[in-house]
């Protein structure tokens, strides 16, 4: 017997990295999932492979509120109705506090802030008429360290926590716990240092990873970079009854990062 059994769940960001491994990991689990991303050939791919019995993909810009509502009576087309969400869609922009653009700081609050408010908006009514469900939405480390270049990234992960709190205060009554996860450093596309290094240069692509592990064996007490499939077994644990009394809260997976500072000896 699988922990989702019965659930229809929808996930944001799901074509690659965590949301990937959380449809795959709620498909296992015996969930109905709709994978929603921008990536559409991806997405679709990732669908295909899970089987039409088990999961459906649907084109959703989160931070678009007509895409939303396609999205959920797409869900409900394809299953029946949600279950639950995991707002995982995100995107990363680095930059300098003073160097960051308007449009750019614009842009990440589009996509991770504004996208958990309607995506949240969007499921809820359905959620309370079929007695309950889940959200768990997707914040970071981010939100509760300071991390240089940073600033519109870690904004709009730490409003996802405060509307977290909120949600939860508010949807209890319906049946409808509300949590996050707060992810360290997570091996995906988004860290990739060759994506990162618009050089395009394999050189330096290959210093940057080696750079990027040494860092981790050190600032990380786990002495690595995460998996994500590390943070979806933790959005399982949140969407499952596993975690019946647990609402309003965040659940950091992050090796250790968080617990304390390194000391300057190896
Ligand atoms: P990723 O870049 O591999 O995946 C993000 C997914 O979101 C992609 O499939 C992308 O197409 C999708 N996406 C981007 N914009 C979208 C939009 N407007 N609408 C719908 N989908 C969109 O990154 P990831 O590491 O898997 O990130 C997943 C989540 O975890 C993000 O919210 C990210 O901010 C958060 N996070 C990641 C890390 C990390 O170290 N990787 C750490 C903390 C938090």
């Amino acid at each position: 017997m699988g922990k989702l059994d019965g659930r229809v769940v929808l996930v944001t960001g799901a074509a690659r990295g965590q949301g990937e491994q959380e449809a795959r990991l709620f498909a296992a689990e015996g969930a109905k999932v709709v994978l929603a991303d921008v990536l559409d050939e991806q997405g679709r791919a990732v669908a295909k492979e899970l089987g039409s019995d088990a999961a459906a993909y649907v084109h959703l810009d989160v931070g678009d509120e007509e895409h939303w509502a396609a999205a959920v009576a797409a869900a409900g087309e394809a299953f029946g109705g949600l279950d639950g969400l995991v707002n995982n869609a995100g995107i990363l922009r680095c930059n300098q506090l003073t160097d960051t653009p308007r449009k750019e700081f614009a842009e990440v609050c589009r996509v991770n802030q504004l996208g958990a408010f309607l995506g949240m908006r969007a499921v809820a009514p359905g959620l309370a008429a079929r007695g309950g469900g889940t959200i768990v939405n997707t914040s970071s480390y981010a939100a509760l360290a300071g991390m240089p270049f940073l600033t519109s990234y870690a904004a709009s992960k730490a409003a996802v926590l405060a509307m977290t709190r909120v949600a939860a205060l508010e949807l209890a009554a319906d049946g409808i716990r509300v949590n996050a996860v707060c992810p360290g450093a997570i091996d995906t596309p988004m860290t990739d240092p060759a994506a990162l290094d618009p050089s395009a240069d394999p050189g330096r692509a290959a210093a940057a990873a080696a750079a990027a592990e040494a860092f981790y064996r050190k600032a990380v007490p786990l002495g690595r970079i995460g998996r994500p499939d590390e943070v979806a077994r933790l959005a399982l644990y949140l969407t499952a009854d596993d975690s019946s009394y647990v609402t309003g809260q965040h659940f950091v997976v992050d090796g250790g990062w968080l617990a304390g500072v390194p000391l300057p000896v190896s």
